[in-house]
């Protein structure tokens, strides 16, 4: 009997980024590490970037090269400083090559009222949460074009869609980082290059843990206690999101199968702003 093609069609593999260059901002925790963790996967080579315990992350940057066999090298880039993320680009371009994937992740989180706002803390927050990502896609567009391929994914948030009491500057930076993704997108789309923008609910990360301390602290309950609070309030599935879970779509939407994905902003929020 003759083979036959099946029925249905198959699922394209969530993409093979052989010979793909990727840097991931903020990459040594939380939902970036889980980013670089999936592209190195499908094969791309990684620049990670952030802060930490100098050994610890060497440890990660070698575990991920021996797993997934790509190259995965570690700059602490300071994103805060321009100079410091032109030498990131620059040092990733020469160590190995310029990024045909740029995810924007690197970001923090300061809780307080407006009016008693820490204005350096404010400045921080806009610096590194949306300034540093229009300073990185204008230094990666160009080799993109040249290729006539790249993917932009910048890790926004639920906070780039909607508001909440306590986290102005982190919400100005995120609607202001959602802006940037759509700009980018309508200037890109004609050159093979997309950009989208991710938009977590809450994810169990370093910088959550801090927040969920705090308000124990503050409000004398556990931890758990408010973590519980946290769902009720803004998560109707009633479940944080797993890193994997942003991983995953980041993945997809550095795949070739979404070729005509640009200039969204998709939530994985379990619900969050479905309201
Ligand atoms: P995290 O604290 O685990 O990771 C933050 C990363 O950014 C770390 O690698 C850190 O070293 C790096 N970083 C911080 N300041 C930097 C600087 N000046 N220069 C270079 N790197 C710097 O937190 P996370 O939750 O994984 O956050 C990652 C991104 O996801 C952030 O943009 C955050 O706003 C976003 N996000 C998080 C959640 C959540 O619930 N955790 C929800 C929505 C969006």
């Amino acid at each position: 009997m003759a083979d036959r093609a099946p029925l249905h069609g198959t699922t394209p593999p969530a993409g093979d980024l052989s010979g793909k260059c990727a840097l991931v901002t903020g990459s040594t925790s939380g939902i970036g590490l889980g980013i670089a963790r999936a592209l190195a996967g499908a094969g791309a080579d990684v620049m990670l970037s952030g802060f930490g315990d100098p050994r610890a992350i060497e440890t990660l940057r070698a575990d991920m090269e021996d797993r997934a066999g790509v190259r995965v090298r570690h700059d602490p880039a300071d994103l805060s400083v321009p100079a410091e993320i032109e030498r990131l680009m620059a040092d990733t371009a020469a160590t190995l090559g310029p990024p045909d994937i740029l995810v924007n992740n690197a970001g923090l989180q300061h809780v307080a009222p407006l009016d008693a706002f820490p204005p350096d803390t404010w400045d921080r927050i806009i610096a590194i949460n949306r300034t540093a990502a229009l300073r990185a896609t204008r230094l990666a567009l160009p080799a993109m074009r040249r290729r006539a391929w790249g993917r932009v994914v910048n890790v926004v948030s639920t906070h780039g869609l909607v508001a909440s009491p306590g986290k102005s500057a982190y919400i100005a930076a995120k609607h202001g980082l959602a802006g940037l993704t759509k700009a980018a997108a309508l200037e890109a789309a004609a050159d093979g290059i997309t950009a989208n923008g991710i938009c977590p609910g809450y994810v169990r990360t370093d910088l959550i843990e801090r927040q969920i301390a705090d308000l124990a602290a503050q409000r004398g309950e556990a931890a758990e206690a408010v973590a519980v609070d946290m769902l009720a309030e803004k998560h109707p599935s009633g479940r944080f999101v797993e890193i994997e879970q942003v991983a995953a779509l980041a993945l997809f939407l550095c795949s070739d199968a979404a070729a005509s994905i640009t200039g969204t902003l998709l939530p994985v929020d379990g619900g969050w702003t479905a309201r």
